[in-house]
């Protein structure tokens, strides 16, 4: 596969060069696959599916070929994925994606625990480690520390603020042994993100260790992403022949959105022929996306904090890669956009357990209540000329091309959930008056000994430990 630039297409890299080097220097873009090909129909229109991994080798094939062989490529997918994403109905025709069955309870594992292999791969043959540093506001340090934990040829230094992140998001960064540590720096996530971003400018320091990124804008951690699109689509389609009676259904999914990274790998898989018609794009106050759909104006601005804090990001970077793929009026066609403050998310955590008994973290809870909404006139409504205003939690007054099959009964709704709800235990309980259940894999990182190393927020103390520790 040959990779170009969402900045400049002349660009022309391999799939080695893209992850290796995360963005392209020269441009300031991202990379992007100059095609998305189709999966075999054949695979598509099995019933029952085929299983995820036997999914994430078919897709992941095409984008390293010449590169990766297929056995390598193989034990790759077996490694990074002893656990699988799972459908769970809710309703007749609304399904949870559970996407946090992997080893830190979030989706970004699969992204994580994928690139961290193929980085370990292209590393092979040198004679040195290569050394990952990855500032973290909490999700992203957990995902990516646990997903290169003993990794060969890769070792990871994780920043973040001191006393800024949740006891249980710390436990899970800094109770990591061997090749992956963590530094608590006394500063905020900017401070951090300085120090990792002057580490990479410095030319003294780069001439003695070899230093890599890890950070979500890389190609290795948006592809693998779309894995679980595909195959997740695939279930439902087959289950709602049985759950609803609808053949073919319109299937609607409906992704809680921060960078917009998870999104993009559902358009990849769209693209490749995941039976997936519509997308909703839900999000919390940063409403950057949601008022680009809505006005057609760009506006990127500071993030401000929120109960779905994974998705407090005021300059989403993949919506770069949004536009390079389609137009605005593309984009209206295939999204509804749908944003909800915090209010509004206790609430729908609240409606979405007494309705359903499920328990739902706070940023799905965003998803359910943008379908529920969805499904339950606001869509019509729309298409009847009720606009929402949208400066105001709800969806926005674009009109996607699908929304005749809600109207009409023929869709369903597949709703991401991102994050188990144990993550985020207090806010959920503080929503429904009971605890969510805690996993076994979060309980005991809870009883492990802290090894954070404590830092000043200064480059040259930071530059120093680098050098006499690495
Ligand atoms: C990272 C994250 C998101 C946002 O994903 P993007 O790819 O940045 O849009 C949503 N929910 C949870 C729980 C996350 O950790």
């Amino acid at each position: 596969m040959i990779y170009t630039d969402t900045r400049d297409g002349s660009v022309k890299v391999d799939f080695k060069t893209a992850v290796m080097n995360g963005m392209n220097q020269a441009t300031g873009g991202l990379y992007i696959p100059t095609s998305f090909p189709k999966l075999d129909k054949a695979l598509i229109n099995k019933d029952p599916e085929p299983s995820f991994r036997v999914i994430a080798f078919e897709m992941a094939k095409p984008y390293v070929e010449g590169e990766i062989p297929d056995a390598d490529l193989s034990e790759i997918i077996a490694d990074a994925y002893p656990f699988s994403p799972k459908v769970v109905p809710l309703d007749s025709i609304s399904y949870s994606l559970e996407l946090f069955h992997g080893p830190t309870c979030a989706f970004k594992d699969f992204g994580a625990r994928f690139m961290a292999r193929v980085m370990s791969y292209f590393n092979r043959n040198e004679s040195t480690p290569l050394h990952i540093l990855v500032a973290t506001s909490g999700d992203t340090g957990s995902a990516v520390g646990s997903a290169f934990h003993n990794v060969p040829g890769l070792d990871v230094t994780i920043l973040y603020p001191d006393g800024k992140i949740s006891p249980l998001q710390e436990k899970q960064l800094s109770t990591f042994t061997g090749n992956v540590r963590a530094l608590k720096v006394k500063g905020t996530f900017d401070d951090c993100q300085k120090l990792v971003k002057t580490a990479f400018t410095d030319t003294e320091l780069r001439g003695k260790l070899r230093l890599s990124s890890a950070n979500s804008i890389n190609i290795s951690r948006l592809l693998p992403q779309s894995f679980y699109y595909m195959y997740s689509s695939l279930v439902v389609r087959n289950r709602s022949a049985i759950d609803n009676k609808i053949q073919d259904p319109a299937i609607i999914t409906i992704v809680p959105s921060g960078n917009f990274g998870n999104l993009t790998s559902g358009l990849i898989a769209k693209e490749m022929g995941a039976p997936i018609t519509g997308f909703v794009a839900a999000t919390n106050t940063n409403r950057t996306i949601p008022d680009w759909i809505a006005t057609g104006s760009y506006d990127a601005r500071p993030s401000v904090e929120t109960y779905a804090n994974a998705m407090d990001v005021g300059a989403p970077s993949n919506y770069e890669r949004i536009k390079a793929m389609y137009t605005l009026e593309q984009v209206r066609q295939l999204f509804a956009s749908y944003w909800l403050d915090n209010d509004g998310i206790m609430e729908a955590i609240r409606a979405c357990n007494n309705k359903t008994g499920y328990i739902i973290d706070p940023h799905g809870a965003i998803g359910w209540k943008a379908w529920e909404d969805i499904k339950n006139g606001a869509m019509e409504a729309l298409a009847n000329g009720n606009k929402n205003d949208y400066t105001k939690p709800g969806l926005t007054p674009n009109l996607p091309a699908w929304a005749s099959k809600v109207i009409d009964k023929k869709a369903v709704g597949m709703i991401l959930e991102t994050a188990s709800p144990a993550k985020f235990g207090s806010i959920v309980t503080d929503a429904i008056g009971k605890e969510p259940p805690m996993p076994s894999r979060l309980e005991e990182v809870l009883h492990l000994p802290d090894r954070a190393i404590p830092m000043e927020n200064d480059y040259n103390t930071f530059k120093d430990w680098l050098l006499a520790n690495l």
